[in-house]
């Protein structure tokens, strides 16, 4: 397999834009209209998802290897789509015939071989993830809403209680989708691991937003949603060991956070941690009754709330690493931030600046330019593609 060709040729179809997407589906529902219920209603947003993953990650076919663990979460997490063995040799030829409409006279015999045996590699492996996890987790678990507590304008805390235990573990994200909507979307559970196995979500409503608008307007106590099996091992404390802790956490970020500390609370160990929560005004800080029982429950935590906006300061954005930083020197602890993207990157950038390493920073942003939490680690580059929204 000739895989500087593949890339080659992935990079001159990419050039095409929204067209290679147009042009995939179009053929893909055409030819196999059974497929189309995976997807949205509305393909708006959708469009340079699915195929933009598949011909980066199938030109990249020579990195399998450090890619198996992405692969093999991603065929397992497709099963929420109700994607099946079947559907793999659907998307192939689709993926092809739009390999050969863009690429013309550049398309050679030798080219659709080395597409097709690539596509082969990855979706076996896909195929295989997916039945080896059927004997583990089902494709989705429903989900009964049993509290739904408006915190303010646009953020909503859900407490759901899934139909039968759904495993995760603090800092990881799970896939929640409303049946009207059809579409799937990662929140991170807030709570450690319960007795009664309810998962608490904090869900901030996006101009806009499909699924958020629904969770945080749309939904009610008594109400059905469907989740799906936890992803990600950035922000788990797996690669911390027993270090102690500083936590930045701004906005919804604060779900995957309060987990992490719920989470050192339980194990009852000594960590020292100090948590900077930052929200963008004072009305905006939506869980401080449970922040301030945490911070009596656990002496070794230490709580600083950074209000981002001044309006003595038009303009500015104080971020909680910038306060952090201002209060003292954590280079000897594991830093996890979660916030939008702006505020990890900037925290981000600020600490490698000033000393930290990339091994001691786990860091996760929940905007619109989210990757997927495998493949970042997989392979760490900002120029991925977004799967986050998988086929549905
Ligand atoms: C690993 C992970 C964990 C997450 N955990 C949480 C969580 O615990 N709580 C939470 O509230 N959100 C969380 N998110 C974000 C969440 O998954 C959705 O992206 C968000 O709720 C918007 O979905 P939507 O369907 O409403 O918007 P969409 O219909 O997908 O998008 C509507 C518009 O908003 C833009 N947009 C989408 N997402 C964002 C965003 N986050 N910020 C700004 N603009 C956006 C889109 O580009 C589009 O223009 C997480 C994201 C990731 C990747």
């Amino acid at each position: 397999m000739d895989v500087p060709r593949l890339k080659q040729s992935w990079a001159v179809v990419a050039a095409h834009g929204d067209q290679v997407p147009l042009y995939f589906y179009s053929t893909l529902f055409l030819t196999h209209p059974e497929t189309r219920q995976m997807f949205p209603t509305n393909m708006a947003g959708q469009r340079d998802r699915l195929v933009t993953a598949l011909g980066h990650i199938v030109s990249n076919v020579d990195q399998v290897d450090r890619l198996m663990g992405f692969l093999q979460d991603l065929g397992a997490d497709h099963r929420k789509f109700a994607v099946r063995a079947e559907h793999y040799p659907a998307v192939g030829e689709a993926l092809l015939a739009t390999l050969r409409h863009f690429l013309a006279e550049r398309w050679t015999d030798e080219l659709a071989q080395d597409w097709a045996a690539a596509y082969g590699l990855v979706s076996q492996v896909m195929i295989e993830a997916a039945e080896a996890a059927e004997a583990v987790n089902p494709p989705w678990w429903v989900g009964e809403i049993v509290a739904h507590e408006r915190r303010g304008f646009d953020v909503a805390v859900l407490t759901v209680r899934p139909q039968y235990l759904l495993p995760f573990t603090p800092g990881q994200s799970i896939g929640v989708s409303h049946p009207a909507v059809r579409s799937w979307r990662y929140y991170s559970p807030a709570n450690a691991p319960r007795a009664d196995g309810t998962l608490e979500l904090h869900v901030r409503a996006v101009p806009g937003g499909a699924v958020s608008s629904r969770l945080v307007y749309g939904c009610a106590a008594g109400d059905q949603i469907h989740l799906a099996a936890p992803v990600g091992d950035r922000l788990t404390l797996w690669s911390a060991g027993s270090a102690d802790l500083l936590l930045l956490a701004g906005g919804t970020g604060w779900a995957p956070v309060k987990a992490l500390v719920e989470q050192v609370v339980a194990e009852g160990s000594r960590r020292k941690v100090d948590l900077y929560v930052g929200a963008r005004s004072r009305t905006e800080f939506y869980d401080s009754e449970a922040i301030d029982k945490l911070a009596s429950s656990y002496p070794g935590l230490t709580v600083t709330c950074v209000v981002g906006l001044d309006v003595n300061r038009p303009g500015e954005v104080v971020h909680p690493v910038d306060r952090a930083l201002t209060d003292g020197d954590w280079r000897s602890r594991h830093v996890y931030v979660c916030g939008s993207d702006e505020m990890v990157s900037h925290s981000v950038a600020t600490l490698q600046q000033a000393g930290y390493h990339a091994g001691q920073l786990h860091h996760e942003g929940l905007g619109k330019h989210w990757y997927g939490p495998s493949w970042r680690t997989a392979v760490d580059r900002p120029s991925t593609p977004d799967i986050s929204g998988g086929a549905r």
